[in-house]
């Protein structure tokens, strides 16, 4: 098995099969910890008919899913471009394309944050 640490992330190539762990942090919401909920699980549509206020703004909620979602893309295309490296038999070269790739990771992760 081949391990690739990257900056937030983790790739490990066995076989044919080749994944992708996260170690970022991802806002969540509030009730059910799903960073993908937009205030539609069970436990956060309960609060609310009781009146409560939210615990986040709309704005905020939008904010979190478009965070979440960039960082999803960013796993994703990570994924497909180790993924056709390692299919095309070119897995050889992640050792030289480690740096490159981890200074782009970042690039883009700051450019995330900052939006
Ligand atoms: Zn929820």
């Amino acid at each position: 098995m081949k391990v690739i640490e990257l900056p937030n992330f983790t790739v490990t190539i066995e076989n044919d099969k080749v994944n992708i762990t996260s170690h970022m942090e991802r806002p969540v919401c509030p009730f059910c910890n799903e960073h993908s909920c937009y205030y539609n699980c069970d436990q956060s549509t309960a609060e609310f008919e009781d009146g409560s206020s939210k615990p986040e703004s709309e704005e905020e909620v939008a904010e979190r899913i478009l965070t979440n979602a960039q960082i999803d893309v960013v796993e994703s295309f990570i994924l497909a471009l180790v993924n056709s490296l390692h299919k095309h038999g070119n897995s050889f070269i992640f050792d030289s394309l480690k740096e490159p790739l981890s200074e782009a990771i970042l690039t883009v992760l700051d450019a995330i944050d900052n939006n």
